[in-house]
C-alpha cells in the first residue's frame, strides 16, 4: 500500500513481539526501519529476518548515552527519524505489601523515563531538522484502570498516558503528533512472565491466567500484535494529521469490562 514510503521509523523494544511486528509492518507500507532493542543478539538476528529495509539498533532506554546514539545510528543509517514508536517496557506484579522499591524503580526507569527521555532525543531532532513527525507511545488498558497486583505497571502506563497528552499538546506547536496506542490483552512471550507472576501470587496453574484473561474479552480472544498494526500505521499516515495528544483503545472491548 505504500501509506510509509519514504519515511523512516525508530521502534524500541522491536526484538520481538508487538514492536517486531509493527517494524514488519512498516516495512511492508514502505518504510525503513531501525529495531532498537536491549537484547543485542535478539534485535540483530530480527532485523536481519525483515530485510534490508531494517537495521539493529543495540539501545538501553534507560541510559541516556545509549538513547543518543541509537539516535545518531539511525539518523546516520537512513538521513533523518519521520516517526518514533516507543514500545520498550517490562512488566511486574506483585501485591502491593510486597511491592520493593528496586522494582518500582526499574518498571519506572523503563516504562515511563525511558519513553519520555527517547521522546526527547527523537522530538530534539525533528525540531531541528523542521521534521514534521509522529509519535507513538504504547500505553495499555493497565493504564486506564487499577489491577489487583499489578500497581506499578499500571501506575507506569497511566503516566505514559499523562505524558503523551503533554507531549502531544507541547509538540504539535512544532508539527509534531504525539498520540498512543491502548492494547488490552496481546499474546505473545511477554505473557509466559505474566503467567508465571500469577502462577507464584494467586497460584494460578501454568496458562491459566493467560486463558482466562483471553475469555473475558468481548471479542472473544486475546489480541494478536498483528490486531494493532493497524492503528500504528494510521497513526504514522497523513490521514493522522489532525490527531494529537491522544490514546486510542485497541483492545477487543477489553476497556468496557
Ligand atoms: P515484550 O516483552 O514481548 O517486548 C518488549 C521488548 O522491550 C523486548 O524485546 C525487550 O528486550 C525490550 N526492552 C526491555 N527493556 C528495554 C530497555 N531498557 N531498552 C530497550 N528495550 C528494552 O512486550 P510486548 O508484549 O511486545 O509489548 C510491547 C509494548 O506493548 C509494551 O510497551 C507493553 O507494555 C505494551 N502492551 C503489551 C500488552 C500485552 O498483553 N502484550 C498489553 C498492553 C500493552
Amino acid at each position: 500500500m505504500n501509506r510509509l514510503a519514504g519515511k523512516t521509523a525508530l521502534i524500541t523494544g522491536a526484538a520481538q513481539g508487538i514492536g517486531l511486528a509493527f517494524a514488519k509492518a512498516y516495512m511492508a507500507e514502505g518504510a525503513r526501519v531501525a529495531l532498537a532493542d536491549i537484547d543485542e543478539g535478539r534485535v540483530l538476528a530480527a532485523a536481519a529476518e525483515t530485510g534490508d529495509a531494517a537495521i539493529a539498533v543495540h539501545m538501553d532506554v534507560t541510559d541516556q548515552s545509549s538513547i543518543d546514539a541509537g539516535v545518531a545510528t539511525t539518523v546516520d543509517a537512513f538521513g533523518q527519524i519521520d516517526i518514533l514508536i516507543n514500545n520498550a517496557a517490562i512488566f511486574t506484579a506483585a501485591p502491593i505489601e510486597q511491592i520493593t522499591r528496586q522494582q518500582y524503580a526499574r518498571v519506572f526507569d523503563i516504562n515511563v523515563s525511558g519513553t519520555l527521555f527517547t521522546l526527547q532525543a527523537v522530538a530534539r531532532h525533528m525540531i531541528d531538522r523542521g521534521i514534521k513527525g509522529r509519535i507513538i507511545n504504547m500505553a495499555s488498558q493497565a493504564g486506564r484502570r487499577g489491577e489487583p497486583l499489578v500497581a506499578v505497571y499500571c501506575a507506569s502506563k497511566a503516566a505514559v498516558i499523562s505524558l503523551t497528552q503533554s507531549a502531544g499538546l507541547n509538540l504539535i506547536q512544532h508539527g509534531i503528533n504525539v498520540n498512543a496506542i491502548s492494547p488490552g490483552v496481546v499474546n505473545g512471550k511477554h505473557w509466559d512472565g505474566v503467567d508465571a507472576l500469577f502462577a507464584e501470587y494467586e497460584g494460578k496453574a501454568p496458562g491459566q491466567k493467560k486463558q482466562e484473561v483471553g475469555e473475558a474479552v468481548p471479542f472473544g480472544r486475546m489480541g494478536t500484535a498483528e490486531d494493532l498494526t493497524g492503528m500504528a500505521i494510521f497513526l504514522a499516515s497523513d490521514d493522522a494529521s489532525y490527531i494529537v495528544a491522544q490514546t486510542y483503545n485497541v483492545d477487543g472491548g477489553n476497556w468496557m469490562n
